[in-house]
């Protein structure tokens, strides 16, 4: 299997580079606020790398910094699930949406405020929110170990 590479996406398209750049920043700064500047950096670099080439160089470099420990599959997950979540957010909002569906993947880990939301239709955007429509403060995938996704709706 060939994997898309950041050159692919994410440089044909600086301002989404620039997004998910500042996202991946604001992410490890809120998540990591015990470690120096420079292992943060680490962290930054192996994130998006890692976002498109597999998760063993965020793992790998979580280990470096950390050391071997039971949390550490986890935090590679979100490392690389979370920007990739507002990545796609960020794609079905250039592509003109203003509605999306909430979709878990429907199994028994889905967390219950999760479970709730699934099929239902929501504002992407504040300014879309209607009384059928509400805006969510959060989105599908944007929080700790979520596997939820955001089906656009590109015709209303
Ligand atoms: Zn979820």
């Amino acid at each position: 299997m060939e994997y898309v590479t950041e050159n692919d996406l994410l440089n044909e398209n600086p301002d989404l580079y620039n997004s998910t750049v500042g996202f991946i920043s604001d992410y490890v700064n809120k998540h990591f606020p015990n470690i120096n500047a420079d292992k943060r950096k680490m962290i930054k670099s192996a994130t998006l790398e890692g976002i498109f080439s597999g998760s063993k160089t965020i793992g790998k470099t979580l280990e470096n910094i950390f050391g071997y420990h039971s949390n550490l599959y986890q935090m590679t997950l979100d490392l690389q699930g979370r920007p990739l979540a507002f990545m796609t957010r960020y794609k079905i909002i250039a592509a003109g949406a203003k509605y999306y569906y909430w979709r878990t993947v429907e199994d028994t880990k889905v967390r219950a405020s999760h479970k709730k939301l699934n099929g239902k239709r929501f504002a992407i955007l504040p300014k879309y929110a209607t009384k059928k429509c509400p805006y969510l403060q959060i989105y599908p995938g944007s929080e700790h170990s979520c596997r939820c996704f955001m089906e656009g709706i590109l015709n209303v």
